[in-house]
């Protein structure tokens, strides 16, 4: 029953394979067909395809309960707790009447009362699709309701357009008795043809028993044991027909276990490879220009930055290559940790490369580093392109030569004709702008920089990547498995909050006129807007139209720059400069100026439109300013309608749902870290990364944000089988070798590494 057969559709025309389970009874071609598409070929399909959600008797509130839970809100009106994303509530309960109803303005929709028992009800309205609702529901049908509750006037409580399944006799029978039931996810296709949840279940059931010997366990009795993990038959068992909320729970916790614990094993292979394979120059040797340094600096470093620049200096003194990640909001001083782990290199004679992203960056690194570096003795240069052929020989020669100790640039720096002088330690700033191709390239320059000294063994440099998109622990624990991770979780005491305000379209006159007067006592202003036009030359209009106005109409007696993407990179980092130069007051932009632009002088971001903005985006954004000792101001500016919304965001679209969500946290928190986790909250995490760039499987079981306990121990136990057991040879861990081949499709090994 395990291996699908080739088999067509009984209609013949469509290729698709269909599945052992056309002959289950009850299935059939169509089904089995519905099935195949959403992935179900064959019984093994069937078991690990997990119900995502279930009803629990005990978790489900009464009506009467969320009534009251609801005027405790109102009665407190805790505004932050009405904009917790993803506030469902699911209740069951039994329909008392349909019918078509109409508001006091004449706007029809379908209204279903139910009933649990508990003395109070509930009204379910359906604005649209309504002959549908009156079709499908009738009187003392039992219900599961999934949606956001809201109270009306007269304190009733309502569900608009909430997600409705109908609990069949059957199982009304389970449920009253106190039974959990099962949720399967079933497609529109499924649907079609009769496959509900109720179906779903009695598949299930008629092939359980047969399938589940056809799954081989896949964790070591071992380690299942020490962690008290159920065997895998039994987890899925409890899985599709739990027992009780218990078994339930632990099922899915050796579920979560297994499918972390597995990916961690990748990363621990991936690091062990590097471990083996590379080797690294150690900088053991500890000048005095470090503290020197320190002692000069006009301020305290914060407690964070001194942690983590001992735990950047203990790795570097291995001959194992650092891969380290230093993660630190905006502003959280990462410049100076990576400068102190470059002098580290230079003390034990070794040159150092920081890599930005782009010119600019490039060149705002070169030039702190500079000033911080000032009299203390050693040689900063920056290689950019486009640098006078003359004068690009002379520095690749003082480069090659090794008077230079190090060395700032863009993807200049890879370039073949670039040859170093031993080199160790690589620093890339802003770590999702470059590729793994290039981290390679890098190594491939400081293998040969090293050639003549090294004996025949490859170099690897030191690599610190630096990123200011703030990524909670547990993620960053599993995304960057193969790097170790610093966290700078603290910002210089010295800094003022930004003052973030929502305001609306029609107050824009008011939001100018203070933009104005902080031009007028000497700063400078970024208005944002975003450009939604898919045309090249519609963006371009756009950003034109913007400046126009702004500059004609509303500051005709103020310098207005203008910056977007379409502009060409010269014309970019002119506009920048002028801006830092304060040539211009206000830099009409798209969100080219998201990235690292650094004018302190700058105390007002204007964001329009900020309803289309991300949150890490709008966090971004405002990173820009709040950089220098004065009070800054973040506005963002939304439609008028918001502003009831604001108020109200129950049974709202989810869309808009979300922006406000995102608005408001912009208003009540520039924590980057806080912000990052509602953010992931609202686009889950492969999202909010981008999957494929970040590397991160799909994963069913375990959640990424809330799992915390269960990521951190997989992890640690993967990290320690590796350590124990390199090669897996050892007889029990036969089991994890062949789950490993079956998961990545490849043998276990450490050779491959990126
Ligand atoms: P980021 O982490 O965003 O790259 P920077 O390294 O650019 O931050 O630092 C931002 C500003 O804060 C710089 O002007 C820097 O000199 C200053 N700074 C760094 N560390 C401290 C500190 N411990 N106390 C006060 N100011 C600091
Ligand atoms: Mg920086």
């Amino acid at each position: 029953m395990a291996e699908r057969a080739p088999n067509k559709t009984s209609a013949g025309q469509t290729p698709v394979e269909v599945s052992p389970l056309q002959w289950v009874k009850g299935v059939g071609p169509k089904r089995a067909e519905a099935l195949a598409a959403a992935g179900i070929l064959n019984a093994r399909d069937l078991l690990l395809y997990t119900p995502f959600a279930y009803i629990d008797r005990g978790a489900v509130p009464s009506l009467r309960a969320l009534r009251n839970e609801l005027l405790n809100e109102r009665r407190d009106n805790s505004a932050p707790e009405d904009f917790a994303p993803r506030r469902e509530k699911m209740i069951v309960a039994t329909i008392a009447r349909v019918r078509d109803r109409r508001t006091a303005r004449g706007r029809s929709f379908v209204s279903i009362v139910i009933d649990d028992g508990s003395g109070v009800g509930a009204e379910l309205m359906f604005w649209n699709q309504g002959e549908y609702f009156r079709k499908q529901f009738s009187e003392d049908m039992l219900l599961m309701v999934a949606g956001q509750p809201e109270l009306n006037r007269g304190s009733q409580v309502v569900f608009h357009h909430p997600e409705l399944e109908r609990i069949e006799a059957e199982d009304a029978e389970l449920f009253r008795s106190g039974a959990i039931l099962p949720k399967y996810r079933t497609s529109q296709k499924m649907k079609s043809v009769g496959m509900t949840g109720r179906q779903m279940r009695n598949l299930v059931t008629a092939v359980i028993e047969q399938a589940l010997p056809e799954l081989p366990e896949t964790l070591p009795r071992e380690m299942r044991a020490r962690f008290d993990l159920p065997s895998r038959r039994d987890a899925l068992r409890a899985i599709h027909f739990p027992p009780d909320g218990e078994q339930l729970n632990r099922a899915l916790h050796r579920m979560k276990f297994e499918e972390v614990f597995y990916f961690e094993l990748f990363l621990a292979a991936r690091k062990q490879g590097v471990k083996i394979q590379e080797r690294a120059p150690a900088c053991k040797k500890r000048g005095t220009r470090a503290r020197e340094l320190v002692e000069a600096l006009p301020f305290d470093l914060t407690k964070a930055q001194k942690r983590v620049v001992r735990e950047i200096v203990a790795d570097m003194r291995n001959n194992t290559p650092m891969n380290r990640l230093l993660q630190g909001d905006v502003g959280s001083g990462k410049t100076i940790v990576a400068l102190l782990a470059m002098l580290v290199a230079a003390d034990n004679g070794l040159q150092s490369v920081m890599m930005a992203p782009t010119e600019i960056l490039a060149e705002q690194h070169f030039h702190s580093l500079q000033a911080y570096l000032e009299g203390h003795g050693l040689r900063v240069v920056q290689l950019v392109g486009g640098m006078r052929a003359k004068m690009r020989r002379e520095l690749l020669e003082t480069i090659a030569l090794g008077k230079a100790d190090i060395i700032v640039g863009t993807h200049a720096l890879f370039e073949p004709t670039v040859h170093y002088n031993k080199l160790g330690l690589v620093v890339i700033d802003e770590q999702h702008r470059f590729g793994v191709m290039q981290r390679a390239k890098l190594k491939e320059r400081a293998h040969e920089s090293h050639a003549a000294t090294a004996g025949g063994v490859d170099i690897s440099p030191h690599i610190l990547v630096m990123s200011a998109t703030p990524i909670p622990r547990t993620l960053s624990m599993t995304l960057y498995g193969d790097l170790d991770v610093s966290i700078i979780d603290e910002l210089p005491r010295n800094r003022k909050p930004i003052n973030t305000r929502v305001v609306f379209e029609s107050q824009l006159d008011e939001v100018f006129e203070f933009v104005r007067a902080q031009v007028l006592a000497g700063k400078q202003a970024y208005i944002v807007y975003p450009l939604v036009e898919k045309s090249e030359k519609l963006e371009l209009k756009s950003a034109e139209e913007h400046h126009e106005f702004l500059s004609q109409t509303v500051f005709p007696d103020m310098k207005v720059g203008m910056l977007h993407g379409r502009m060409l990179w010269y014309e970019k980092e002119d506009t920048m400069r002028d801006f830092k130069e304060r040539k211009y007051h206000i830099l009409v932009a798209t969100t080219v100026v998201e990235v690292g632009i650094d004018v302190p002088n700058a105390t007002v971001m204007v964001i329009e439109n900020a309803e289309r903005f991300g949150l890490s985006q709008l966090h971004q954004l405002r990173g820009r300013v709040g950089r220098g000792a004065d009070q800054s101001y973040c506005l963002l500016a939304t439609k008028d309608h918001f502003r009831f919304h604001m108020k109200k965001a129950a049974g709202e679209e989810d869309e808009r749902k979300a922006a406000i969500i995102r608005l408001r946290t912009m208003e009540e928190t520039t924590d980057g870290f806080k912000i990052a986790e509602v953010d992931m909250k609202l686009r889950g995490p492969g999202d909010m990364l981008g999957t494929k760039q970040s590397g991160l499987p799909e994963f069913n079981f375990v959640d990424l944000i809330a799992d915390t306990d269960v990521i951190a121990q997989a992890r640690q136990e993967a990290f320690a089988l590796v350590e124990r057991d390199p090669h897996l040879a050892d007889e029990e861990n036969a089991v994890v070798r062949a789950r490993y081949k079956a998961l990545y499709n490849k043998e276990y090994g450490f050779m491959d590494i990126a």
